[in-house]
């Protein structure tokens, strides 16, 4: 197995002072790294009866799509709000500073449905949470949530768990 981890850069003070960015475009750039990340995480949710993936804007998308590509499935944008051209249904969430909102076409899945959730990087869980509740109103089933990175003190996966959402993730990062 490759050494993903060693390939994630790390960047201080970006976006701000303070935080340690961990840059998945060097993880990406690398062609057997950015193979073997969207296997892995499509491997362990194989044979699950999943029937979309849902990734969140923007590097969501890029693993999310590589992974519904190999589950031979549907894959669904979750985006930032005004950007889809259709009929939506909207969730907001708390930033530090603000409310942001993502959205889907009101749509794309229904009951019945199983969704896997997928992002880069799971830090405090606003985003993804925000994502299940959205994906869940529909009527479809999320269960099951895939992460390249998850910062784990930050507490974000603990907080999927609980609320019914199992977490499957590459690389874990102690901090920031
Ligand atoms: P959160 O809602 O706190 O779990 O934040 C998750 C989103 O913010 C992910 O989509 C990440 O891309 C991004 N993010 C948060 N913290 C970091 C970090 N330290 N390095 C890189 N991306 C981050």
């Amino acid at each position: 197995m490759l050494d993903l981890k060693a390939l994630v850069r790390a960047i201080p003070d970006y976006p701000k002072k303070g935080i340690l960015f961990r840059d998945i475009t060097t993880l990406i750039e690398d062609p057997a790294g950015f193979r073997e990340s969207v296997g892995r995480l499509a491997e362990a949710h194989r044979h699950m009866g999943i029937t979309h993936v849902a990734g969140i804007e923007a590097r969501g998308f890029i693993f999310g799509a590589g992974v519904a590509i190999a589950l031979g499935v549907g894959f669904i944008p979750v985006r930032k709000k005004g950007k889809l051209p259709g009929e939506t249904i909207g969730q907001n969430y708390a930033l530090e500073y603000g409310v942001d909102t993502i959205e889907i076409h009101a749509d794309v899945v229904g009951p019945g449905d199983k969704v896997l959730l997928v992002d880069d990087l799971i830090a405090t869980g606003g985003t993804a949470l925000a994502a299940v509740a959205l994906l869940r109103r529909t009527g479809a089933e999320v269960s099951h949530s895939g992460f390249v990175i998850d910062l784990f003190d930050l507490g974000g996966a603990e907080k999927l768990r609980h609320v019914g959402v199992e977490v499957f993730k590459l690389i874990d990062f102690e901090g920031h």
